[in-house]
């Protein structure tokens, strides 16, 4: 393969204690909502990035014991030997196209509720759950640190079993047993392992020595730590404790794959953190103070920083999960020098979201990540067209782009028409919005390909009606007409139209993002979507120096964003900027300058000076002219022309971008496919065997 000048850096192979990566792109641990539960399609999506050119590719988290149970959550496990079979589905994927396989050994704490194994939560001191439950966990007495150290060694002696290369000790992200032990916060214990950073530190040196001991004749031993908290002094800091915990067990572990905790704070949205690279002040004293190679991450997809982080000797593998999900097959395109096919990563987290709400991955960028094993989807590989049949795709956003380049690089000929100037749909308008212009990658990658492609005519300014459609005579007709806010206060928490809003002015985020003239006075966004817009509008406002106040019925700013590890950040920067947030309530009434919001609760009234009213409630698809075109067809209107109809994207129902993306895509396999295989690709799902039941 052609190597660019420059990037060869990346390629070289790397020895990471016994074992040998063949080049430096590591696939770092990171959840997929498959874990035990589906390993049959966790196999097939750690694959997928092992064919990508992963020099290693790694599982989620592996909890080693019962007493570090995280169910409801899909995460790996490795309690006994029943495990190691579906383990061995993912190291042989990974191993047949040449890279290392990697397993996170973890115990979870008082990060693990146990609600399946009812078995008591262990931490170094008493303490709470971290899931606001009624339960506590139990300081560890020095038989139960004996245990877990015998439970760790017995795990990674299972790992071995099962076929990994790596072992990871896992002391980061604020959820495991052994990081508790190091923070201060959760270790007040007055024995051997608290106390002295050297006390607090045994533990993990312990596992350490123990796992090489046990299975380091094969497999290379990782650790992953987290060497800033992000907490100030109030917790572990880069430049005080992190270093010394570098320093005091440099040379222990085969590599380091270091990072920040909490979770929040490692895989920060590019909403909070735009630059890639945000980590690396944080991480970028561990090389000087280890021999032992040295991975991290920060969202790293541009080549360039990849290749300058390591000639600077700043780390010595690139790792990544959110790059390594958006495009699986990133190392193999720099290799061959297509780095402009390079599916950037846009730092939403919808990725994230799957894993917090039990449900395999998805992403934004990648359609095809988590429906692998499922239907057999292919980040770089799709059925060529079946027919000389032609398509048209009516609307140029995520959708309609997406089936048009699934459509194109299938072999149709294609033609794209969006109504308005500039292609994006919604895309386009989200990514005006503060904090979101990285979002507009997802429309940037898919128009770069479409225009490589001789077999995609694109015509922007050109809104269809039926009568175009009968007349351009193409039959194969996908519309992504999108869907449009409400403007009449309809949403969650009202089925009726809000009264008076004809008294006053009233905008959707439509017209913010379009830059209508606002009004001099006070704004108030009223979020009844509840979801991330509301909140983007409000912050996207203050920040524009208006007076706003965002009213919600919801109990926080933006609860769907807990998900995507945001929530926090939102409210915060609304509070740091001056919004005032009205939670727990619902807008009743509009009067000439101002609102009625009522309490949740007691239906308690105030009033809110109000100039100008941002509804964010609900979408309605936009559908009229699918319904036109189904008159034509029913009235024989259309001359004859057999026409193949289908509805695709935000108009079929609104969604996430993701899932505008994910049916654009849908749309464009499932065309002239066998119907039977598509819907069964619906219904296949991993049935639990009844065949152990010990
Ligand atoms: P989705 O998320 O499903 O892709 P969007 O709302 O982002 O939906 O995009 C829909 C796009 O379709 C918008 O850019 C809109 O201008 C365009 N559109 C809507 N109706 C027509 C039409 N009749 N002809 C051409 N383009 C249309
Ligand atoms: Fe990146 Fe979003 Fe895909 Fe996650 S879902 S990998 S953040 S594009």
């Amino acid at each position: 393969m052609l190597k660019k000048t420059g990037y060869d850096i990346l390629f070289e192979p790397l020895a990471i204690g016994p074992v040998t990566a063949k080049n430096r792109f590591y696939q770092v641990p990171h959840c997929c909502g498959m874990g035990h539960l589906r390993p049959r399609a966790h196999a097939a999506m750690r694959a997928t990035k092992a064919e990508g050119g992963w020099a290693v590719v790694s599982t989620e988290e592996a909890e080693i014991h019962p007493s570090s149970d995280l169910s409801p959550y899909a995460e790996q496990r490795i309690w006994d030997e029943r495990d190691v079979p579906a383990l061995r589905l993912m190291t042989d994927a990974v191993h047949k196209h040449g890279a290392l396989a990697a397993i996170e050994l973890v115990h979870n704490g008082h990060h693990a509720p146990n609600l399946y194994s009812r078995a008591p939560a262990l931490a170094p001191s008493d303490t709470s759950l971290e899931l606001v439950y009624p339960k506590q966990a139990r300081a560890m007495s020095k038989t139960d640190i004996r245990e877990f150290r015998r439970w760790h060694r017995l795990a990674a002696r299972r790992a071995k079993q099962a076929g990994f290369d790596i072992v990871y000790v896992y002391a980061g992200h604020s959820m495991t047993l052994t990081q508790h032990f190091l923070l201060p916060e959760f270790n007040t214990r007055s024995d051997e392992y608290g106390g002295s950073l050297e006390n607090r530190a045994r533990l993990i040196r312990e596992l350490l020595e123990e796992t090489k001991e046990e299975i380091g004749d094969t497999c290379a031993v990782a650790l992953r730590f987290a060497v800033d908290e992000l907490k100030g002094a109030d917790g572990m800091q880069a430049a005080e404790e992190g270093r010394a915990v570098v320093e005091l067990l440099a040379e222990l572990p085969d590599l380091w794959d270091v990072n920040v905790s909490d979770w929040a704070n490692d895989s920060q949205t590019t909403r909070f953190a735009l630059e890639d690279g945000y980590q690396i002040p944080y991480i970028d004293f561990v090389k000087q103070v280890t021999s032992k190679p040295v991975v991290a991450v920060s969202r790293l997809s541009s080549p360039d920083m990849m290749a300058s982080l390591i000639k600077r000797k700043v780390v010595d593998f690139i790792g990544a999960a959110r790059p390594s999900i958006a495009d699986p097959f990133l190392p193999s395109k720099i290799e061959s020098n297509r780095t402009d096919e390079i599916r950037e990563c846009i730092g939403c987290n919808i990725c994230v979201s799957s894993d917090t709400l039990g449900v395999p991955i998805r992403c934004t960028q990648n359609p095809t990540m988590g429906d692998e094993w499922r239907r057999g989807w292919h980040p770089e590989r799709i059925e060529p067209k079946v027919s000389e049949a032609a398509a048209l795709v009516v609307g140029g956003g995520p959708s309609g782009l997406e089936c048009a380049l699934q459509l194109a690089r299938r072999g149709y000929q294609v033609t794209l028409a969006e109504a308005s100037d500039r292609l994006g749909g919604r895309v386009a308008e989200e990514a005006s919005l503060k904090g979101l212009s990285a979002w507009l990658r997802v429309r940037d990658n898919r128009l770069y390909e479409l225009q490589q492609k001789a077999n995609v005519d694109i015509f922007t300014g050109s809104e269809l009606s039926a009568a175009h459609i009968r007349e351009l005579e193409i039959e194969n007709v996908f519309l992504a007409t999108g869907a449009r806010w409400r403007v009449d206060g309809v949403g969650r928490s009202s089925r009726k139209a809000i009264a008076g809003l004809g008294s006053m002015q009233v905008f959707t985020p439509h017209d913010i993002m379009t830059g209508a003239a606002l009004p001099e006075g006070p704004l108030v966004v009223y979020d009844d979507d509840q979801c991330y817009l509301g909140g983007v509008v409000a912050d996207h406002l203050s920040a524009a120096g208006y007076d706003t106040s965002i009213v919600t019925p919801a109990a926080v700013v933006s609860p769907w964003t807990s998900y995507t590890l945001e929530q926090e950040r939102v409210q915060r920067t609304l509070l740091q900027q001056g919004v005032k947030i009205h939670a727990n309530r619902t807008l009743s009434h509009a009067r000439e300058n101002s609102i009625e919001a009522n309490c949740v609760f007691t239906g308690e009234a105030i009033e809110l000076p109000c100039a100008g009213l941002i509804l964010v409630t609900e979408r309605l698809p936009q559908m009229k002219l699918y319904r036109h075109l189904m008159k034509l067809q029913e009235s024989g209107d259309l001359g004859g022309m057999p026409l193949r109809l289908e509805v695709i994207g935000d108009a079929l129902a609104p969604g996430l971008i993701a899932d505008a993306v994910y049916s654009g895509h849908l749309a464009a396999r499932s065309f002239e496919a066998d119907p039977d295989k598509v819907d069964s690709a619906l219904y296949r799902r991993e049935m639990p065997s009844l065949s152990d039941q010990r």
